[in-house]
């Protein structure tokens, strides 16, 4: 007999198929989305995908901002974000009217946003860029001096791979990264001896310089793949683990120190997706000055990788 979590399984499919949408999953999904989504990535990739798609409807299992992205590049698709209050605290670091003010303090200065942020700031901004972009954005704008948000960790590496520009770093941070210690990568370092470690760039930057590679979350399954090591410490929200094991079973993979939750990314099930494709909820809606702005931004970004 199928139990309840075939049932919805099935249903979900019955209605994608009916409602014409496809279902786009983030990398820290839990794994029951992971395991029924269309596509899942990062957010550059996501982004990305969801641009040219056939289907009318894109069902985001994320968190706002990238349901957002892809309103943003297919404003004439509906984009529905399962659950209302899924939302990025690393996006909400800074309005509108703090970096209207940076701005006209820096006046000289391009800004590049990472994708981490609300749809009103991408619009303030000229390019923007996620983890897997950064460095190659910020090389290529056309500007010495830039000010970057709202990753201050993500800034550090930036400058730290772009020398020669002048960056006005915002002092933001991902709740989740922040939490990964020195002491807890000394620790697994200690215990996994042969292992490589690999970190997402929201991790502190004391923890960024003893890692052996930094990386976007599919930067990293990229690079597990295609490493020769047998056993990885991995340093970012605990959903990656699942994906780097299911797509590597002859490797292994460790928490850089405990588990780190996103709990925003969690918000997403089986049961809120269902009633996600049965009420068309939560739509994403956005002023059409505020899309005309932030797309430029984002094929900004687009153009550069
Ligand atoms: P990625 O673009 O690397 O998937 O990161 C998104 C994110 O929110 C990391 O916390
Ligand atoms: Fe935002 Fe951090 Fe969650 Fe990523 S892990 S969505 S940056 S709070």
């Amino acid at each position: 007999m199928a139990d309840e979590k075939d049932i919805l399984i099935k249903k979900i499919l019955d209605l994608k198929k009916q409602k014409d949408a496809i279902i786009l999953a983030h990398n820290y999904q839990i794994d029951d989305i992971q395991d029924i989504a269309d596509f899942l990535g990062d957010s550059l990739e996501l982004a990305k995908k969801s641009m040219n798609l056939k289907e009318n409807t894109i069902v985001f299992c994320g968190v706002r901002f990238m349901a957002e992205t892809a309103k943003i590049l297919s404003p004439h698709k509906k984009v529905l974000l399962p659950v209302l209050d899924a939302g990025c605290p690393l996006a909400d670091m800074i309005s509108p009217d703090e970096l209207i003010k940076l701005k006209n303090k820096h006046p000289d200065a391009m800004v590049v946003s990472y994708v981490n942020t609300s749809a009103q700031i991408k619009a303030l901004s000229d390019v923007c860029c996620t983890s897997a972009n950064a460095v190659e954005v910020v090389k290529n704008v056309p500007s010495k001096r830039i000010i970057f948000t709202p990753d201050k960790n993500l800034g550090w590496w930036v400058k730290k791979n772009v020398p020669e520009k002048e960056l006005i770093i915002w002092p933001g941070y991902c709740l989740v990264h922040e939490r990964f210690t020195k002491k807890e990568a000394e620790d697994a370092k200690r215990l996994h001896p042969d292992a490589e470690v690999i970190v997402h760039p929201e991790c502190q930057a004391q923890i960024l310089e003893m890692a052996d590679f930094v990386a976007s979350t599919s930067g990293m399954l990229k690079r597990a793949k295609e490493s020769d090591a047998k056993n990885f410490i991995i340093g970012t929200e605990a959903g990656m683990i699942y994906r780097l094991k299911k797509e590597n079973p002859d490797k292994t993979f460790y928490s850089l120190g405990s588990a780190k939750m996103c709990v925003n990314m969690k918000k997403i099930t089986l049961k809120n997706l269902l009633r996600s494709l049965e009420n068309d909820r939560y739509c994403i809606e956005l002023e059409p000055e505020i899309i005309a702005g932030a797309k430029k931004s984002l094929e900004e970004m687009i153009k550069y990788v």
